[in-house]
């Protein structure tokens, strides 16, 4: 037993190490042996060892750097990032998105497609498979390696498991094993996740929140959910799925929500919902002269708000409140840095930050609010760089690394 023990343990640390290694690279580089020896606090011969291996995989490459003092020319490591492309799926509602992405995020393809409304579980599997084997077939050229698949859905996903527990279009008897069949077919390691939590990381990794420890982003879209990240980790929990707060009643008299409750945050500030007040609004007679009933997707509606329209300005005002309110409280809980908005409705930020910031003044506590900042995601691809992001965690905690190095 103890045996076994400290084998599992030498693997964990070899593990560990050729992560650590392989991240100050991705990270730093160009760097050399000496300065990753240096940040890692590894000895220079465990160095040199991970990187002939890490080198051998072509994940990473040697550059002459310029002349050092000595008028040797120093070689410097970087990571190799234009020969593995990824795979990402963003399975939605109605549509799913397949992608191929390298590892310096450069977009390969993408396509979207709709899904069929009447088919069964193990139809879906086979057309989102059938589409896979097309995609890989795509983009397998003898220059790069396909690396891994990342999947994103706005479902509940069990990640020890890797199975989706919950998918809102879906009735799921039990845990569904995408994963794994898809594992199975194509031989690259897959990871899943759910799509704002993900998007949180993606945002942690490449977008504003990357010097910061603590963070929140909202995501309002179809839904409206949150992806937290504390202490540089995304956070989850033992019970896998949080950060629902697109449920948290802000108007007990408000519309009925998919959730079974009534005025939901999500009832009013979700896109589908915007646009179903405002058209209510030129319903009962209430004037816009940007708007009309036939065009008023958000878009339009946005754009209104920042020329001003004072029914729009107003109805902004009101939806930053009701965010404010509900951020209010993630901050008083959270404490964090920044809290990102995700979303098309940002497009409107001149109008709703400063009310989500008033109402975040009024309810939260001063010294929290005074220490968070308030900005608009700008990450592209916001629809497939979650998938991506979920391979970059497995790539720099060492659990793909070491799927890729034992092949
Ligand atoms: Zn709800």
């Amino acid at each position: 037993m103890s045996k076994q023990m400290q084998i599992v343990n030498v693997d964990f640390v070899k593990q560990m190490n050729g992560a650590l290694v392989y991240r100050l690279i991705d990270q730093h580089g160009p760097i050399s042996r000496i300065q990753v020896s240096e940040m890692s606090g590894l000895a220079a011969a465990s160095v040199t060892k991970i990187t002939r291996n890490l080198l051998r995989f072509g994940l990473i490459k040697e550059v002459a750097q310029q002349q050092s003092t000595g008028g040797r020319r120093a070689i410097s490591i970087v990571a190799e990032r234009n020969k593995f492309v990824n795979l990402l799926i963003r399975l939605g509602r109605t549509t799913v998105t397949v992608a191929a992405m390298d590892l310096a995020t450069n977009v390969l393809f993408k396509q979207k497609y709709q899904l069929k409304t009447e088919q069964s579980l193990q139809q879906l599997e086979f057309y989102l498979i059938e589409l896979i084997e097309q995609s890989l077939s795509a983009v397998q050229r003898s220059d790069c390696k396909v690396m891994a698949c990342g999947i994103t859905v706005p479902g509940f996903v069990d990640q020890k498991n890797n199975t989706i527990r919950f998918m809102p279009q879906l009735n799921l008897q039990k845990p569904w094993k995408l994963a794994e069949q898809i594992q199975q077919k194509i031989q690259i390691p897959v990871f899943i996740g759910h799509d704002v939590r993900a998007l949180a990381l993606a945002e942690f990794y490449f977008g504003k929140t990357q010097a910061t420890s603590d963070s929140l982003l909202l995501r309002i879209h179809r839904g409206v959910a949150a992806g937290i990240i504390l202490n540089k980790q995304l956070f989850s929990g033992s019970k896998n799925n949080l950060g629902e707060i697109g449920h948290t009643q802000v108007d007990p008299l408000g519309k009925p929500c998919k959730c079974g409750n009534f005025g939901c945050l999500e009832t009013i500030v979700s896109n589908q919902a915007i646009e179903d007040s405002v058209r209510q609004l030129l319903q009962q007679g209430h004037q816009s002269q940007w708007l009309s009933e036939q065009n008023c997707d958000l878009d339009t509606i946005c754009l209104a708000v920042n020329n001003g329209d004072p029914l729009m300005v107003e109805l902004f005002q009101k939806i930053g409140r009701y965010i404010g309110q509900v951020l209010a409280v993630c901050i008083n809980v959270l404490n964090p840095e920044k809290i990102i908005l995700s979303g098309k409705i940002t497009q409107a930020q001149k109008v709703l930050f400063p009310a989500i910031e008033r109402a975040l003044q009024a309810m939260a506590l001063q010294d929290f609010v005074n220490d968070t900042t308030l900005e608009a995601s700008e990450l592209e691809h916001d629809d497939i760089i979650g998938a991506f992001a979920l391979i970059k965690r497995a790539l720099w905690s060492g659990e793909l690394l070491v799927q890729l190095l034992e092949d």
